[in-house]
């Protein structure tokens, strides 16, 4: 999403924003966000976790985390607005970025790229996944000090940063680990073999273009194709792609997790 958005706005400038549903705004208050947004540039758009930052020329950087069920539209001012837009940022070109958030559980903000301002909200988040300092070895040092389990573990982005529910099955699953295995009993070797495998999923996932599970759509409104090729999440009794047992589900964390018995044992 964030490479597709940078191809097309880079360089544009927001003429104008519209707040139809202003809590979606965390930071600063509506006003002052519309008045320090309101004629900056788009100098370059990056990823931190799950969050899309915009660096806009000047001191600030405009924050979107997509939520649940979040989607950010590219179209053209006399498109037809979709129904459940709640920011929306007028472009130089006569486009609009749609921020279109079904449930709400999405947020936008504003603030100082320093990170002074307010401390930014990856501060304390692990490193990217697919950056080189996220290698084995810091892995292994990360879950060696957690007596948490893994799957929830992971899901809270302090020790890697970006797996949501999807990625964190299909990372599991390809690395014959079970969820609920302590994150501090992991072998050196199932270490690595985490490793590697939330590398690969993520990896196969962006270069499918995203997950359309349930409303993941990209700047152009199509579906994402990596739903079609998810080993275990969403397949409960379905046949684990890797020696043919059936899918299960449970609940670990609160969260639906899906996994192969006989390829995750306990
Ligand atoms: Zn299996």
């Amino acid at each position: 999403m964030v490479r597709d958005l940078e191809g097309q706005m880079v360089g544009r400038r927001i003429t104008g924003v519209d707040l139809p549903f202003a809590a979606e705004v965390k930071y600063p208050d509506p006003l002052e966000f519309r008045d320090r947004v309101v004629g900056r540039t788009v100098n370059a758009i990056s990823r931190r976790g799950k969050y899309a930052a915009f660096q806009l020329d000047g001191a600030d950087v405009l924050i979107i985390h997509r939520g649940m069920t979040g989607s950010l539209f590219l179209r053209n001012s006399s498109d037809p607005q979709e129904a459940h837009i709640r920011v929306l940022f007028r472009l130089d070109d006569g486009r609009e970025l749609r921020f279109n958030d079904p449930r709400k559980f999405g947020s936008v903000l504003l603030m100082e790229r320093s990170g002074l301002e307010r401390p930014l909200p990856w501060l304390r988040m692990g490193p990217e996944p697919l950056d080189d300092e996220f290698d084995a070895a810091t892995l292994r040092r990360a879950l060696a000090r957690r007596t948490a389990l893994l799957k929830p573990l992971l899901l809270n982005q302090s020790v890697v940063a970006g797996l949501g529910n999807i990625y964190a099955d299909e990372a599991l699953h390809l690395a014959r680990i079970h969820p609920q295995r302590r994150a501090d009993t992991l072998s050196t070797h199932e270490t690595k073999r985490l490793h590697a495998a939330i590398r690969t999923v993520l990896a196969e996932a962006i270069a499918g273009r995203g997950t359309t599970f349930s409303s993941y759509r990209d700047y152009e409104g199509r579906e994402g194709d990596f739903q079609h090729r998810l080993r275990v999440f969403g397949r409960t009794g379905a046949a684990c792609p890797r020696c043919g047992t059936a899918i299960i589900k449970l609940v670990v964390g609160g969260r639906g997790t899906h996994m192969c018995p006989r390829c995750q044992k306990v």
